[in-house]
Formats: C-alpha cells, sequence, structure tokens
C-alpha cells in the first residue's frame, strides 16, 4: 500500500495499491509494444501529441496544482506555476525539436579518407525508466519525459512514494491528451522492484534526481547491465556576493532561491558567500526578507511558505542547524534560543551566520528553509569557498563588473552559473552537474540527445 499524505495537518489524502508483479510485467510489455508504433511515427507527429499535452496541462492547472500541493506543500500559485512551466516546455520542444535533431551531414575531406559523405541520425533507445522525487512532483518528471518522448522513447515513471496521486496523474495527463496507450506509464512500485527493472532487458536507459545514495545504488545497476543513466543529483550551490554587488536586488533574490519552496530545491541557493565589506549590510536585507515570508496553509494564496514535505526532512534540516550550531555559527532568526522553531513539517526558515568549511550546513546539501551566511575575504577567498564542495550543481555570482564575471565564472565548478538572477532550470539551457551533482544534461538540446543513439551512416 503507497499512502499520501498532506505535510502540512498530517491528514491522510488517499491510499493506493502498489502494482503486483503481474501489472508490472504487463505494463514492460505494453511499454516495449508501444515503444515500435511510437518511434516509427514522423516526429511532427510526436510533436503534436506533446502541444496537446501542454494544451491539456493548460486547461487543467488549477486541479493539477492543487493535487501538488495537497502532497507535497508548497504554496498553491507556485504549484499552479510548476504546471504552467510543464506546458510551455511542450510548446518549446515541439518548435524546436526538429532542428535538435535533423540529420546532419558531414562532407568528409577526400584527402583524409574515403568517405565521400556522412551523415549523423538521433535515433530513440526505448523504454526509458525515470526515478523522480516528490520536490517538483510535476516539472521533475516532465523535464524528462517531454523530450524524450518527442525524441521517439517511451517512459516508465517511478515515482517518489509520498507523491502518488501526482505520479497517476502524470499517466492520466499523456493518456487524456490522446497519446497511444503505453507511451507514458506509472509504476506503483519500490526500490526492489526498480533493481529488477533496471536487469529487464526491455528497459534500455534510466534517469534519476534524488539523492546520491539513491544515484550511487541506481547507476551502479545500470553500469553492471551497461545501460546508460543520466543522474540528477542535487547540490550546495554557492551564491557569490562580491562587493561591487547591487545588495537590495542580490539579497531579495538569495532569499527568493533558498527559501522558495521551503528551501527544497536542488539549485536553491544553499550558501551565501559574501565579501567581508558588505557582509554586514547584506545579512540585514537578508534578514528583513526572511522575517517578511508569511508561513502557513499553502492552499491560501496569502501563504509564501508551505511546510517542508514529510516529517523525516523536517528532522533531518533540523539536525544539520543543530550541528551547525554547535560548531560555533550563530542563529540571526528562526530560533529560540538554540532550538528550531518547527511544528511537525512546518519550519521556520532560518538564517545562520559564521559558517564555514566542516559544519554540516557547509559541507551538506542542505534542503529546507536555513540560509546559511559566509564570509569571504575576497573574490579568490569566495571562489575557493565556493569549490571547497562535493557538489557541483549550480552557482550564483553578483557584481556589476561583467568582465570579472565572466571570469570568475568560468573558475567556478559547477554546471552552471547565473551572474545577477536567480538559478533556474530552463528548458532552452541544459540543467545538471559536475562532481557528486551527477552528469548528463536534461533540458536544451543536450537533454533531449541524451536518451538518443548518435548513429554514424558512412557513405563510400
Ligand atoms: P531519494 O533520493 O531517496 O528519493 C528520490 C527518488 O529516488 C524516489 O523516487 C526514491 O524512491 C528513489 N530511490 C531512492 N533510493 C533508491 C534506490 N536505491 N534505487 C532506486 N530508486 C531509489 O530522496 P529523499 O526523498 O529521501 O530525500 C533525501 C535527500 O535527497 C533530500 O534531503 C535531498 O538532499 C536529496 N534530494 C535531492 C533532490 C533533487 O532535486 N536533486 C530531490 C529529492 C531529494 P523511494 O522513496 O521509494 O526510495
Amino acid at each position: 500500500m503507497v499512502e499520501s499524505i498532506n505535510p502540512y495537518d498530517q491528514r491522510k489524502l488517499k491510499t493506493y495499491r502498489a502494482d503486483s508483479t503481474a501489472t508490472v510485467e504487463r505494463k514492460l510489455k505494453q511499454a516495449d509494444r508501444a515503444f515500435a508504433d511510437w518511434s516509427a511515427l514522423s516526429l511532427v507527429d510526436r510533436t503534436n501529441f506533446l502541444r496537446d499535452v501542454g494544451a491539456y496541462l493548460v486547461a487543467n492547472k488549477q486541479r493539477y496544482g492543487e493535487l501538488i500541493t495537497a502532497e507535497m506543500g508548497k504554496p498553491r500559485q507556485e504549484a499552479i506555476a510548476e504546471v504552467e512551466k510543464c506546458a510551455t516546455t511542450c510548446t518549446f520542444y515541439a518548435d524546436h525539436a526538429a532542428a535538435f535533431l535533423a540529420d546532419q551531414s558531414i562532407e568528409s575531406d577526400q584527402n583524409a579518407g574515403p568517405a565521400a559523405h556522412s551523415v549523423i541520425i538521433y535515433q530513440p533507445l526505448g523504454p526509458v525508466l525515470a526515478i523522480m522525487p516528490w520536490n517538483f512532483p510535476f516539472w521533475q518528471a516532465m523535464r524528462f519525459a517531454i523530450p524524450g518522448l518527442i525524441a521517439g522513447n517511451v517512459g516508465l515513471l517511478k515515482h517518489a512514494p509520498n507523491v502518488p496521486g501526482c505520479a497517476l496523474a502524470l499517466e492520466e495527463i499523456f493518456r487524456e491528451s490522446g497519446l497511444p496507450n503505453g507511451v507514458f506509464q506509472t509504476l506503483l512500485i519500490d526500490v526492489p522492484v526498480v533493481e529488477t527493472l533496471l536487469k529487464d532487458r526491455r528497459v534500455k536507459a534510466v534517469t534519476l534526481t534524488g539523492s546520491g545514495r539513491a544515484g550511487a545504488s541506481v547507476a551502479s545497476i545500470a553500469g553492471s547491465q551497461i545501460k546508460k543513466s543520466v543522474l540528477e543529483l542535487g547540490g550546495s550551490d554557492a551564491l557569490i556576493v562580491l562587493a561591487d554587488a547591487d545588495l537590495e536586488k542580490a539579497a531579495e533574490t538569495a532569499v527568493k532561491s533558498r527559501m522558495q519552496n521551503a528551501g527544497q530545491s536542488c539549485i536553491a541557493a544553499k550558501r551565501f558567500i559574501v565579501e567581508k565589506s558588505v557582509k554586514k549590510r547584506f545579512t540585514d536585507l537578508v534578514i528583513q526578507h526572511v522575517q517578511a515570508i508569511k508561513q502557513g496553509d499553502p492552499m491560501d494564496d496569502t501563504t509564501t511558505m508551505g511546510p517542508m514535505a514529510r516529517l523525516d526532512l523536517a528532522n533531518s534540516i533540523e539536525r544539520q542547524f543543530h550541528e551547525t550550531l554547535a560548531k560555533g555559527a550563530k542563529a540571526l532568526t528562526g530560533a529560540n534560543g538554540s532550538a528550531m522553531q518547527r511544528s511537525g513539517c512546518n519550519v521556520q526558515p532560518v538564517v545562520l551566520d559564521n559558517v564555514k568549511p566542516g559544519m554540516a550546513a557547509f559541507d551538506e546539501e542542505t534542503f529546507g528553509p536555513l540560509a546559511v551566511i559566509i564570509e569571504a575575504k575576497d573574490e579568490t577567498d569566495a571562489i575557493r569557498l565556493a569549490n571547497q564542495s562535493d557538489f557541483g550543481l549550480g552557482a550564483a555570482l553578483w557584481t556589476q563588473d561583467l568582465d570579472k564575471a565572466d571570469r570568475l565564472a568560468r573558475q567556478i565548478q559547477a554546471g552552471s552559473v547565473f551572474i545577477n538572477g536567480l538559478m533556474r532550470s530552463d528548458p532552452r539551457v541544459p540543467f545538471g552537474g559536475i562532481k557528486t551533482s551527477g552528469f548528463g544534461r536534461e533540458l536544451s538540446e543536450a537533454g533531449i540527445k541524451e536518451f538518443t543513439n548518435v548513429k554514424t551512416i558512412w557513405v563510400e
């Protein structure tokens, strides 16, 4: 049985029956059969189907937004915006897939060898297993599915067990939009079944967004089967504020980046690294913005921060808070003495000052409303601190000197660096990390090509 629980008040929403072995086998067979027909359609036909998915999402955004809010607690308007983002990504790929996947002709130099002409083509791989988390329950799954399906693959979704309603809604969206049976299916299964699927010859590849622990396990099984994997494993993104930054804008964006979705985002700004000369002013501004956050019922449109998604996640951020305090950090908001203000999954946002390497909030990924201020002596020190992390997903850099920004951005060990703006995932640009943040890329042209066979046809 799979239960969904409203994290705001711990009310049980619904119980679902997990898929039996026979059901999983039936869905696998269906995926295998669907792939043959789906991949044989023209790209234009597949993009038209995905345009219909976009229209269906827009027409039903309210209903799906409220489902997201009920299951994982983000404010209703943010949940609706998440559904809208999935819809605009359908349109983006429908508009650009033909260019991204166009055959590429290579005119060969006759002096270098015998090929008169070669062509590179991009063909789908087959059924792809998507293992997804609860923090953006629609966007994380759709970020894979939209380009993956347009490229001609079919999807099998294993979602996080705390969002089973969203998991089934995703299958419903593809079905109600008119896609053929079996092109996108949800499996209500747990981890041992995932292992069986990864070893099944009909599953050709896997994509996972989640923790490093889950990623290491899935990628090692996929590796043992010589199957492609893409991993998006979160981060500890630095947000660097240099002395010449627009501090007002930097502080406002830093708090938004850190605190949106109750701090549960892989590309949240998890470490504010601030040059010493502006640290006091920046910190004061951060505190003002944090104190303006309105916590409450996420169904109430005046609420700007809902609960965290699960009790164990709230326990985890509380542990990181205590361990960081014990090593000498100082709580500026959200703490009563040394205690974190918390009721169930509702965790008051906290700002910690004097955070340093060796403390939990510096070394680990903090997945909750915990902002930390780290002092840097100068820009060189700021880059050193930013790179002093096992993670390498994203980073932000605030300075008015754009030449300097470009030079420093190239020194930051991350999959993306946002200058004077909010770190985000956007269909136009690649998304993914280095180091323990994972490998492979989602979104953009790079993302649609991840699950394709880049095939060379050589003609003499
Ligand atoms: P997990 O990584 O455990 O869960 C994410 C998904 O992976 C779920 O569907 C989960 O299913 C699945 N999964 C977990 N272990 C395995 C495995 N061994 N084999 C196959 N699938 C697996 O994350 P949690 O929800 O427990 O969150 C823990 C921490 O992970 C967070 O605090 C945060 O630091 C990080 N995280 C990062 C995210 C990101 O956006 N990059 C998103 C979510 C979490 P099941 O629950 O059934 O095990």
